[in-house]
């Protein structure tokens, strides 16, 4: 069972967090710890249409803590949105608010609209 509606498009992309390699990256626990991210299946599915995560620049790592999957975007580098292009006017589309956390209104994705996860 898929833990997204039908109506919602999806496409497959290669996991941002370990760039498709299905490892952990930062080799937290082992050299061959498994991507937590995608699970170790290199590839994860984002709703489409999507925005990339501007708070980590699409990187899918977390720019506090720098070994953490990105809390916007869950590591994948992509939120998903409309094809709403307006700058979010609380981070000024930077993603992040004064904090350094990612910005509550856009969820990271330095748009306008506020994007349900
Ligand atoms: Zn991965
Ligand atoms: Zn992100
Ligand atoms: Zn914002």
């Amino acid at each position: 069972m898929s833990l997204f509606r039908r109506d919602k498009k999806e496409v497959e992309v290669i996991c941002t967090f370990c760039k498709g390699t299905g490892r952990d990256p930062f080799r937290i626990m082992s050299p061959l710890s498994t991507c937590y991210v995608c699970g170790g299946k290199k590839k994860v599915r984002v709703a489409s249409p999507n925005v990339r995560c501007s708070y980590c620049w699409g990187r899918g790592v977390s720019p506090v803590g720098a070994r953490n999957a990105c809390l916007a975007c869950g590591g994948i580098g992509f939120i998903p949105g409309g094809n709403n292009t307006e700058t979010c006017p609380k981070c000024s589309g930077t993603g992040e608010d004064k904090n350094g956390l990612y910005c509550l209104q856009c969820h990271g994705s330095g748009r306008a609209i506020p994007l349900a996860i």
